[in-house]
């Protein structure tokens, strides 16, 4: 029997396949449609709010010499102000910012290759560089038809010193270092502001194990520019479905539906969950997350954050059902690491695009190469594992993350890092 149906599926994400940046009112309108869909077929649902950190920046760069040249740049939201007229330094190209590239930046502004990550940015800030440039895109970029994207110096950057900092093109980046670039001035003008995200919450009570707790989520805000219907309105409609069905056919385990705000900005919706529901997680015994799908080339892949019998039964159970996807043993980079940083594995379902065949991220990310059918494949993966777990007669999986897995996802938290900052 048929759990779901893929077209009323894709529907819904068209419906909410509009720009759904973290704390904005499309985010917030995406969740009431998330909740009424819900109602309509009897489950009820809340919208629990919580804060997020943002900000609103204005920045620029220009190049002072050998030659003179203002570039767009984008300024990284919650970073340091300069002066109102900008600071002006020398200007150097670290490339990945390995110890050689950093023996004479003390007070100079620096451009590394790509984005901040915590090492790379605790380098930065350990050598003294005093103001930070980004790249963002490619050489190809064609200027109108692509964005210059906004970044934020997450609090897990500036636990290591905050300075300031501009994303800028890759393409200008190419020119600025092949002509020599050795002088530069930025200004940054950042005023930081709280807003509140959304999560969507609903429950359907278990039959006969009310107490055993299996989470289903879903992050459903986007980056700026993107349609986020890919990553993850294809993710948020799967689970839609599934929460149709046990609305339907009640589960012998309570089941529990969380849309998550603010994903994209660090996992700051399901952070919050487990911070708001921390004396419900002794009774949450697994997390079903899933995270981008639909697109029409592609593949299906079962992420398991948990011990390694899982995996096991995992590949076993899609087989035996004639389910293809890639099964592995592996954190997710998504709202399943707060539950399995709290003891809860998980498993992360996907259905990822076959290379240069979806976009993720920027505006492509569109539904254009996305399909009913394809949202199919991921959703009857996804019922046919759910049902039969969640209605097992005894509840098999540990609840255990074993120590690879905690390796990861403290590596991943950044959790030593931190530790050291702190202990300074
Ligand atoms: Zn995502």
């Amino acid at each position: 029997m048929k759990k779901y149906d893929e077209n009323r599926a894709f529907a819904l994400l068209d419906k909410i396949g509009f720009t759904r940046v973290a704390g904005s009112s499309e985010e917030l309108k995406a969740a009431k449609i998330l909740k009424a869909e819900c109602e309509s077929f009897g489950l009820s649902a809340v919208i629990e709010p919580f804060e997020i950190e943002s900000a609103e920046v204005e920045a620029t760069f220009e190049i002072l010499e050998p030659y003179r040249k203002s570039y767009t740049v984008r300024g990284y939201q919650c970073a340091e102000s300069t002066a109102a007229d900008g600071f002006t330094a020398d200007f150097v190209y670290v490339e990945n910012a390995l110890p050689v590239d950093l023996l004479n930046v003390k007070g100079k502004i620096v451009l590394v290759n790509g984005f901040l990550r915590v090492p790379l940015y605790r380098s930065l800030m350990e050598a003294g560089a005093a103001a930070v440039v980004t790249m963002d895109g490619d050489i190809h970029d064609d200027l109108e038809n692509t964005d210059l994207h906004q970044r934020k110096l997450r609090s897990a950057l500036r636990a290591f010193g905050n300075a300031p900092a501009v994303q800028l093109r890759t393409v200008d980046a190419m020119e600025i270092v092949n002509k020599g670039a050795s002088r530069a001035k930025v200004t940054v003008q950042n005023k930081n502001l709280t807003l509140t995200s959304h999560n969507v919450i609903a429950e359907i009570k278990g039959t006969e194990h009310p107490e055993q707790i299996i989470s289903f989520g879903a992050h459903y805000d986007s980056v700026e520019f993107s349609k986020g219907v890919y990553d993850n309105g294809a993710g948020s409609v799967i689970n839609m479905e599934a929460a149709r069905w046990f609305a339907q056919h009640p589960p012998k385990r309570t089941v529990k539906f969380c849309w998550y705000g603010s994903e994209e900005i660090g996992l700051e919706g399901s952070k919050a969950f487990v911070r708001d529901h921390k004396d419900e997680l002794k009774d949450h015994v697994f997390m079903i997350n899933v995270d981008v799908g639909a697109p029409i080339l592609g593949y299906n892949t079962a992420a398991v954050t948990g011990e390694e019998s899982l995996v096991h039964y995992t590949d076993y159970m899609l087989k035996i059902n004639g389910l293809s996807a890639v099964t592995r043993q592996s954190i997710y980079s998504s709202d399943s690491i707060p539950f399995a940083d709290n003891g809860i594995p998980a498993i992360n379902f996907s259905r990822d695009g076959a290379k240069g065949a979806a976009y993720i991220h920027n505006r492509f990310d569109t539904m254009e190469f996305l399909s009913a059918e394809a949202l199919g494949k991921t959703l009857e993966i996804v019922l046919t594992y759910a049902d039969t777990l969640i209605n097992a007669a005894v509840f098999p999986v540990e609840k255990k993350i074993p120590d690879n897995i905690k390796e990861d996802i403290d590596k991943y938290l950044y959790k030593k890092e931190l530790a050291e900052a702190e202990a300074k």
